[in-house]
């Protein structure tokens, strides 16, 4: 019966590809994707940027209120998430308390910066969950091809290091991948 197996395949496709908490697309469809785009980019000679978010003290929320409160949690942040953006930008769970934002075609590093502010400003909103509001903040790091990577793997590597800078100067404020270490001014938020 090929509706049936037609049916299966999407669910295992589902499985594979998909977050069950927030029904995002996961890490490994980003990492499936990254590379279409970036050969894309390469011929069309426009950039991409990645933003790595971790949220800031959402331990502390499971560990006051429950770990089914901090699902919730992650469901709104993915809705959130989610809204502000264009249809051809992209937003998945890496996992944990990390999501990614794929940008396709910033014309300026000040469009992907923008959209990393708005996402901390929506994250900054209370969060119902339950009988409980939350407070979180996020802490995001950007990488931008062709600008500070080359490939799917040093993006999702820079933007991972630039977010753990973001992390160190305070959390809940953005940062821009420096390939020679040194933070410029104007280079990052906080
Ligand atoms: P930091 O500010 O340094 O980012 O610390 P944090 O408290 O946000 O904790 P961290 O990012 O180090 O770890 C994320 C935590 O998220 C660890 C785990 O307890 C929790 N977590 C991971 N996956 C899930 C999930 O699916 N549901 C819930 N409720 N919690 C999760
Ligand atoms: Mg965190």
């Amino acid at each position: 019966n090929i509706t049936e197996r037609k049916r299966t395949e999407d669910a295992i496709r589902q499985m594979a590809f998909y977050d069950a908490l927030t029904q995002l697309p996961n890490r490994r469809l980003l990492q499936d994707r990254i590379p279409q785009q970036i050969a894309r980019a390469r011929r069309e000679q426009n950039r991409i940027a990645l933003l790595f978010i971790d949220l800031d003290k959402f331990k502390p929320i499971n560990d006051q209120f429950g770990h089914a409160v901090g699902d919730i949690v992650l469901m709104q942040v993915a809705e959130r998430l989610r809204h502000n953006l264009r249809t051809s930008d992209s937003v998945c769970r890496l996992g944990g308390d990390e999501f990614a934002i794929r940008l396709e075609s910033t014309d300026t590093i000040d469009g992907a910066t923008l959209v990393a502010q708005t996402a901390i400003d929506s994250l900054n909103e209370p969060i119902e969950a339950g009988d409980h509001v939350c407070f979180i903040g996020a802490s995001i790091g950007i990488s931008v091809y062709p600008v500070d990577c080359q490939d799917a793997e040093n993006m999702l590597r820079n933007a991972d290091i630039a977010m753990y800078e973001a992390k160190k100067k305070g959390r809940n404020c953005w940062h821009l991948y420096d390939a020679d270490g040194v933070t410029a001014p104007g280079r990052s938020s906080g």
